[in-house]
């Protein structure tokens, strides 16, 4: 799929996980991260099925120790029976050649290994590195090569930053660090494939928390290697801030066609929801017409000319009706993720927006006619009126859903009896 102005795919060889295939001749993937303690298994296989259910199309979970790895097993057993295919991804820092060698199980059972070069011990790194990906070779694993600025390899940082120094044009200290990354995970891929991995079995990341740090690193990155890329913005932040950091960092890459699978990592309030950092990351790729996940809803934000709440209250209610319909739309009405709704304010720009959508309904702005002409497919359809507008547009909305979605064609709709069409004057 290709969109005017987003930038071809960077070539990738194409990277199996657990049956997702991550690289540049498939979809962009959104992943996830559970912050439950792995050695929970109900907790976390609660919420492994959250994110799945929400469209996590791989989730990761750490394994950090004895019990997290022993955990994994009944994991992975306990999603399998209860019908979730989603492939579960190990994070591992420090241990990881322990954990893999020590539970086998462990190791079969996870769908990729994540390895963090920087840290995966420092006397005897190359061994440690090593032993992991003997682990994934034996039992037919990828590996993510997943580099982060804040658990950079020292040592290689240091060498890098001596050179530097003597050099007769040193670069910035920013410049280096980004090149010690880059430097990091390819040295990394490279001694993962010298063990015998295949090239096909590595994926890269990169991650730092800055917008333009990020950037500039997967830049550089997709121009040195092949390896399908990771992009995420380390420890992005809470709320807005973590919202807006991702998806501004993401955006730029994903227009310039880098990136093969995506994480949004937001710190959640406590108690928050933690399947919204998956929400993000779907609402990022459609918005830029990657893929399309849910219907969109174009709504205006309102102004002077709407001092009332009713369109708000609309709008959410039209929003919140859609999301609540996905599960079962999703399998009746193939391509209703593609669907564009407009909830507009006033006549100002109501009528002219909703035209462009599929199905649009324009309210009456302050001091207007209280009617609410709703537009189908670019035509006036029907006018609205009264005090159940809401019931009588969702009521237009599944007709329109089951008639174009559902099989028969996209014929478009006739008002029903109960409703007058509205005359275009
Ligand atoms: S469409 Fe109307 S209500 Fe909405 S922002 Fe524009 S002028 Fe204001």
């Amino acid at each position: 799929m290709q969109h005017y102005g987003v930038a071809p795919r960077r070539r990738t060889v194409t990277v199996d996980v657990g049956g997702v295939k991550i690289g540049s001749a498939h979809p962009v993937v959104v992943q996830s991260m559970t912050n439950t303690d792995t050695a929970d298994v109900q907790a976390t296989v609660a919420q492994i099925k959250q994110l799945a259910d929400a469209g996590s199309e791989i989730v990761r979970i750490t394994v950090n120790n004895d019990e997290a790895a022993q955990a994994v097993p009944a994991i992975v057993r306990k999603l399998r029976a209860d019908g979730y295919t989603t492939p579960i991804v190990g994070d591992f820092h420090y241990n990881g050649h322990l954990l893999l060698t020590r539970y086998p199980e462990c190791a079969e059972a996870l769908d990729k290994y994540r390895i963090n070069p920087g840290n995966v011990g420092t006397k005897r790194q190359d061994e440690n590195f090593r032993t992991i990906i003997e682990q994934a070779i034996k039992y037919g694993k990828p590996v993510r090569i997943g580099v982060n600025w804040g658990s950079l390899d020292q040592q290689l940082l240091t060498e890098m930053m001596d050179e530097n120094a003597r050099s007769a044009d040193p670069q910035p200290a920013r410049t280096v660090m980004i090149l010690a990354m880059i430097e990091s995970a390819l040295r990394s891929a490279r001694f993962a494939e010298e063990c015998g991995l295949g090239h096909d079995r590595i994926v890269i990341s990169a991650k730092v928390s800055a917008v333009q740090d990020l950037v500039e690193v997967y830049q550089r990155l997709a121009k040195e290697c092949d390896y399908p890329l990771h992009l995420g913005l380390t420890e992005a932040g809470m709320g807005m801030k973590g919202i807006v950091a991702s998806t501004a960092g993401l955006a730029i890459l994903l227009q310039q066609g880098i990136g093969d699978t995506i994480r949004v990592s937001l710190t959640p309030s406590p108690g928050g929801d933690r399947t919204e950092e998956v929400q993000i990351a779907q609402q990022i790729l459609q918005s830029l017409g990657l893929r399309s996940f849910m219907p969109q809803v174009t709504s205006c934000p309102g102004c002077g000319r709407t001092t009332s709440t009713y369109f708000q209250e609309l709008a959410d209610r039209v929003q919140q009706y859609l999301r609540e319909q996905m599960p079962v739309w999703r399998t009746a009405y193939p391509g209703v993720e593609d669907l564009h709704v407009a909830v507009m304010g006033c006549v100002v720009n109501g009528p002219g927006e909703s035209k462009h959508a599929d199905i649009g309904i324009s309210l009456p702005g302050t001091f207007e006619e209280p009617v609410a002409p709703v537009f189908v497919d670019g035509a006036l359809y029907t006018t609205l009126r009264g005090d159940h507008i809401f019931e009588e547009f969702k009521q237009i909305l599944d007709e329109y859903v089951a008639r174009r979605y559902g099989g028969a064609g996209s014929a478009r709709p006739t008002p029903s009896d109960d409703r007058q069409p509205a005359r275009a004057e």
